[in-house]
This record gives C-alpha cells, sequence and structure tokens, in this order.
C-alpha cells in the first residue's frame, strides 16, 4: 500500500468488550502484531465504568451472561486472570410478590415458584427441540400462541425478553434465542453473574494482558476511517488521518457503522451494506441509584413484566462497587427506539421503575443520588428478522482479510457474552488467514 508508514499483521478497530477481547487474545497468543484503536477518549465502549462518590458505575445494567462459564469468563482464564465471576440468581416480580426462578445454581431451577410443572416441562422441551433456523424466525407471541401456553409460561417469556433481550416488543423478539440462550445455561449450569469489584477490574484485566505484549499497540482517540482492499484483498487502513498498512481488519463496532461510516475501498455490495444499516438497535432506560442506607439483601436478578423492567442491587452481589454500608441499584427498561427522545414518557416510566423497586424490595430507595440515561444496549435487537442466522457473519463476504466481531454477528450469545464470544471465533479465523 502506498504511504503506508508502519505495518500491523492485525488492526483492531473498536476497544469495546469485543475488540479489547481479541487483542488480548493475540497479544496471548503473541504470534501477530496488533494495532487496536479506538476512536474515544477511553476504552471500554458499552463496557465502560465511571467513578462517583465512592460508587464504581457501569454504563447500565451489566449482569455476565453463563456467569464464569461463559465467554468472558474464557477469555479472562486465556489472560491468566483470577477475577471471580459471581453467580447471581433470577427472580420474577408477578401478582406483587417476588417468586424465585433460577438461582446460582440451575439445580434450583426445579424448586422455582414461577412455572407449573407442565409449564416447565413445555418449556424445557421446547428449548432442548426447537433447534435450526426455524425456531429463530418465530417471534415469542406466535409461540405462546401456537401453544396454546398459560398465564405462568406466557410471563416468564416475556420477562425473560425484557431482561436477555432488551426488547418489549414480544410480537417481534425471536423465541428462537431464548431457546438458544436456556440450552447453554442448561449445559453450563449457570445463567448470569457478576464480577467481582465490578466491571473495572476486567476491563483493566483484558488491557494488562495487551499492554503486557510488546507486539500490541494501542492507540485511542483514533478513529478508523478506510479500509483499503485492492483486489478485495486488505492492505491497510486509514485511521486519525494515517495510512497503516495491514495484513487483517477487524471491525469491532456495530455492524450498522461498517456499512454508514467507514469508507471501504471497493465499497461494501450494495445489498450487503443496505442490510447491515437496517438492523435496529435496542434501547433502554437506565437507572443507577447510590442508596444510602441498604433497601435488600436480595442478590437475584428481578424481571418484571409491568413495568417492563429488571432490578438489580447489584452491590449485593459485589460489595466492592459501593462504598461501605451503602448500597448500589440498577434499574433497566426497555424501551422502543421511538421514545428515545420523548422526555414526558421518560420521566414517567422512571418514576414507574422507582414505585416498582418500592413493591419489589418493601421500602423507598433512600437515595444519595440517581442517574438517569437512555441508551443503546444491543446494537441488533433480537427480532425475529434479526435474530441470530439473519446477522452478518464475522467473514465480510467479497473480502480477504477483513472481518466484523461484536454483539451484532451472527454468533452464539447475547449481549457481551456474544460480543466476547466472536472474538474468540475471529482469533481462529485469523490464525487461518494469516
Ligand atoms: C445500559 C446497558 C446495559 C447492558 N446490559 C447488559 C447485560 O446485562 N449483559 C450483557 O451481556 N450485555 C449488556 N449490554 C450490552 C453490552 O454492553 C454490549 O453487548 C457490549 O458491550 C457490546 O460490545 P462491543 O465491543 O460489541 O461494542 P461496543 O461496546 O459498542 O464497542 C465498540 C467500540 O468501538 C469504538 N468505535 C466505534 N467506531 C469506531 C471506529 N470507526 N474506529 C475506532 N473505534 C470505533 C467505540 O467507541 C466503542 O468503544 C448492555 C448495554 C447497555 C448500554
Amino acid at each position: 500500500m502506498p504511504g503506508g508508514t508502519k505495518r500491523y499483521d492485525v488492526v483492531v478497530a473498536g476497544a469495546g468488550i469485543a475488540g479489547l477481547s481479541l487483542a488480548a487474545l493475540l497479544s496471548v497468543q503473541a504470534r501477530y502484531s496488533v494495532l487496536l484503536l479506538e476512536s474515544g477518549s477511553a476504552p471500554g465502549g458499552r463496557f465502560r465504568v465511571t467513578r462517583r462518590d465512592g460508587y464504581l458505575l457501569d454504563w447500565g445494567v451489566h449482569a455476565c451472561l453463563l456467569g464464569s462459564r461463559g465467554s468472558i469468563g474464557r477469555v479472562l482464564r486465556r489472560c491468566d486472570s483470577d477475577i471471580r465471576i459471581r453467580p447471581a440468581g433470577m427472580a420474577v416480580f408477578r401478582d406483587e410478590k417476588l417468586l424465585p426462578f433460577v438461582g446460582e445454581h440451575l439445580a434450583t431451577v426445579l424448586g422455582q415458584k414461577v412455572l407449573g410443572t407442565a409449564s416447565l416441562a413445555r418449556f424445557g422441551s421446547a428449548a432442548l427441540a426447537s433447534r435450526g433456523k426455524r425456531s429463530f424466525e418465530i417471534t415469542i407471541s406466535g409461540w405462546l400462541e401456537r401453544n396454546r401456553s398459560g398465564a405462568d409460561l406466557e410471563s416468564v417469556l416475556k420477562a425473560l425478553s425484557i431482561g436477555l433481550l432488551a426488547t418489549d416488543s414480544y410480537e417481534r423478539a425471536s423465541v428462537g434465542e431464548l431457546f438458544a440462550f436456556f440450552r447453554q445455561v442448561m449445559r453450563r449450569a449457570v445463567a448470569a453473574g457478576y464480577p467481582e469489584g465490578g466491571w473495572g477490574p476486567v476491563l483493566d484485566a483484558l488491557l494488562e494482558a495487551v499492554k503486557r505484549s510488546s507486539r500490541c499497540e494501542v492507540r485511542l482517540g483514533t478513529r478508523l476511517e478506510r479500509v483499503i482492499a485492492p483486489g478485495s484483498s486488505v492492505e491497510g487502513v486509514t485511521a486519525g488521518g494515517e495510512d497503516i498498512e495491514a495484513g487483517a481488519v477487524v471491525c469491532a463496532f456495530p455492524p450498522q457503522s461498517l456499512a454508514d461510516e467507514i469508507d471501504i475501498d471497493p465499497p461494501l455490495p450494495e445489498v450487503y451494506r443496505k442490510r447491515l444499516s437496517a438492523l435496529e438497535d435496542s434501547v433502554g432506560l437506565c437507572i443507577e441509584m447510590g442508596l444510602n442506607t441498604p433497601i435488600t439483601k436480595d442478590r437475584r436478578i428481578v424481571f418484571s413484566v409491568g413495568p417492563p423492567a429488571l432490578l438489580w442491587a447489584v452491590s449485593n452481589t459485589s460489595p466492592a462497587v459501593a462504598p461501605p454500608g451503602k448500597q448500589l441499584l440498577q434499574f433497566f427498561s426497555p424501551i422502543s427506539g421511538k421514545m428515545r427522545g420523548d422526555k414526558a414518557f421518560i420521566e414517567r416510566r422512571t418514576d414507574e421503575l422507582i414505585d416498582l423497586a418500592v413493591k419489589v424490595y418493601g421500602h423507598t430507595p433512600d437515595e444519595e443520588f440517581k442517574r438517569v440515561m437512555v441508551t443503546t444496549i444491543g446494537s441488533v435487537v433480537p427480532f425475529a428478522g434479526q435474530s441470530r442466522p439473519y446477522r452478518p457473519g464475522i467473514s465480510v463476504p467479497g473480502y480477504d482479510g477483513l472481518y466484523i466481531i461484536g454483539d451484532g454477528v451472527n454468533a452464539s450469545g447475547l449481549g457481551g457474552d456474544l460480543a466476547a464470544r466472536s472474538a474468540i471465533q475471529a482469533e481462529r479465523l485469523l490464525n487461518g488467514y494469516l
């Protein structure tokens, strides 16, 4: 590539959980020279954390799906990190009652109080049987209708679509994604967890792995602008105004950005570009409350259908994220993208969520501070038409050495677990390509 200043085997663009995981895995492997680019001033992407008055705040609620047995745990182990991910249980708030669903260990599902025995058996057998593309095409409401399910199963599938798929649109959410997640839970015997010390140490551990390697360089505040692939074979990038030679390029940011913001030379085929561009993201209202006095000893993640919400006193799982004697309470409520800018709606939903916390925990939160934000949760919400088989693959078709990873691609998992999983898969593809 003429004008290139330096050559790297791999350029990874985006230092969210996907890009950081890949850079860390490649650093541990030490076979390739790697350049990790991040357009923002700090790494972490949607997993970033901030400190406030002694609290360690996530960018919203952040359960580690599949706990230590998920993909993030796997990446951490490869990086020799001993961070413990403590399992968390799940409960459903229904009919003004908090009902246990899955405890810290899967076997506790047998004692759950949310589903009748027949519904539990139907749910389990459907999740085990629903393999193949077809189930991903079926919506939750379509599946419930077809199976003439009882109100108990309906409330659970709706609650899980809120908490796991980040949508309250059961008419569009893919039941196959829920079943696929539960197959993973059954195999690994754990549903979710939270890292001891919060997510800050996880990001630090990945960055440490990168920094330990003399073969990986990190550039913050540097945006990938262009991918140069003459003859459709990647030769380099332009980033921060500089041309850089590269053997392969991995875009670790939402697929829509690859379609809309990056100049690819030669351009992506129009049909493919439009497909990426049209993918819908999920939007949520997140509230973080620092509490002067703890409101609950409960360590479980609580799902509610009305209002659609997830609540979690996350410092019960990881006390280090709140100052001694205080508590960090997180709420999340999925909303339609159309309501994003509707201030009156957001205020109303915020009040509803706080009322819900009073009902769930039996007290009014003794609030030290409250942070409210509306943000993109998943870069691709698993609606039936954009569930796993319909999302873009990791290899960008028609190009040699161009890849896309993150929580919007066709790999198994959801959210951060999917982002890390795609990084593990991209490492394998790079080993075969370079
Ligand atoms: C409030 C909230 C709650 C959530 N809760 C959960 C949860 O409980 N469990 C869960 O598993 N997931 C959860 N998620 C989803 C999870 O955060 C995401 O799935 C995950 O962080 C996506 O990681 P990523 O690396 O794919 O993308 P991102 O985190 O978006 O990272 C992409 C990075 O690329 C950078 N970038 C973009 N364009 C460029 C460019 N051109 N050049 C260089 N850099 C670029 C961005 O600045 C960013 O840092 C939640 C998300 C939010 C916002």
